[in-house]
């Protein structure tokens, strides 16, 4: 006997998204930070939920005030821009705050518009809240030109505008000028546009690349989502933040879920930016890699995209599929992502890049 489920049309035959999760050594497919917390943070982690727990007979606190305030006062070190703690709103990674966003400010008959290649859960956010997808065209170089990106704006005039910088997969940062200018092409949308910037990977920019968060206190309409799962290194507890106008995040309150954000990720996320200096030490090591593998795949002749994130996308590769599989058969993970002939490697410790490096020599033969 067949089972007759009423699925939505739009998500019959479709399997969940996600990267292959695969147990070999060096993992650089989800740009994930490859240090582990450290002793000290675990130990401030632990005592935490340990206070959390001897009152998870209750609700959590549904504002997740002190976390938020923390969250502020974090931005203000980390960018200079001070906030109040009813300008920062927190989830469960900011997958869920890009959800909210679009729960609220999206639905049936509006649109959402993002430049590919991109960030491949934003389409998933839009079917998900019955909104329409558009994918406008980014540059050959994946920067985004302003011109077009305020036609496509003007054109499409979408509800919401989905902007990463630095881009996923591209590693590519948003000049001030381009956010600028579809800033101002968003405010002529009739009935309103909210543009997000999607900062998951702000503190690993370049020295001179600005963030979005400068731009708040003139545009109501701007939104900037954080993560902690990347610097941070906290993938795996599901933190992810986002700083606007308090219009903003008061419409993200009413579609949030009661209790969304548990106390034991409270108490968690806290513990973490009690850690912010040594973490940012780490960042900046990252950092450094990263140009040295950028500079290194050039020396042998390929591509790399300049990069403000933890990632390089490198190419043009005739046979990806290939090189992918043979990167996996000595030991290491990379992504298949961008546009074909392209690949993305995340960034990890010295001793992963090596591996990754001295792979790559054999697999390409450069
Ligand atoms: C990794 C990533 C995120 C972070 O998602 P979380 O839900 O916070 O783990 C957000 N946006 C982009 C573009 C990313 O690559």
């Amino acid at each position: 006997m067949s089972l007759d489920l009423p699925l939505r049309p739009e998500l019959r035959g479709l399997s969940p998204y996600g990267a292959p999760q695969l147990d070999v050594p060096v993992l650089l497919n989800v740009n994930e930070n490859p240090y582990p917390p450290s002793a000290a943070l675990v130990d401030d982690v632990a005592t935490s939920v340990a206070q959390a727990a001897a009152g998870l007979n209750r609700y959590p606190d549904r504002d997740a005030l002190p976390l938020r305030e923390d969250l502020a006062e974090y931005l203000a070190r980390e960018s200079g821009v001070r906030l109040p703690a009813g300008c920062i709103w927190a989830a469960n990674g900011s997958n869920e705050v890009m959800l909210h966003l679009l729960q609220a400010f999206g639905g049936p008959g509006r649109t959402a518009l993002s430049f590919a290649p991109t960030y491949s859960m934003y389409p998933e956010y839009a079917r998900d809240t019955c909104t329409d997808w558009v994918a406008a065209r980014r540059e050959e170089d994946f920067s985004l030109d302003p011109g077009r990106a305020v036609a496509a704006v003007a054109e499409h005039a979408p509800a919401v505008v989905l902007l990463p910088s630095p881009n996923n997969p591209t590693g590519t940062a948003l000049p001030a000028s381009t956010l600028l200018a579809v800033l101002d092409a968003a405010r002529q949308v009739p009935g309103g546009c909210v543009v997000v910037v999607d900062e998951a990977y702000a503190e690993f920019r370049r020295e001179g690349t600005p963030s979005a968060l400068e731009l708040l206190e003139d545009h109501p309409h701007l939104a900037v989502s954080r993560t902690m799962s990347k610097a941070f290194g906290l993938a795996g507890a599901r933190v992810g933040y986002l700083a606007a106008s308090t219009e903003v995040v008061d419409a993200l309150q009413v579609v949030r879920l009661p209790y969304h954000l548990s106390a034991v990720t409270q108490a968690v996320a806290r513990a973490a930016l009690r850690h912010t200096g040594s973490l940012m030490e780490q960042v900046a090591s990252l950092r450094s890699e990263r140009d040295r593998t950028v500079a290194w795949l050039r020396d042998r002749g390929l591509q790399a995209v300049d990069s403000d994130a933890n990632f390089v996308l490198f190419g043009v590769l005739p046979d990806r599929v290939a090189v992918w599989q043979g990167l996996l058969d000595r030991g290491v993970l990379v992504r298949q992502t961008g546009p074909e002939g392209w690949l993305r490697v995340s960034i990890g410790t010295p001793a992963e890049m090596t591996a990754f490096r001295e792979a790559l020599v054999e697999v390409a033969g450069l």
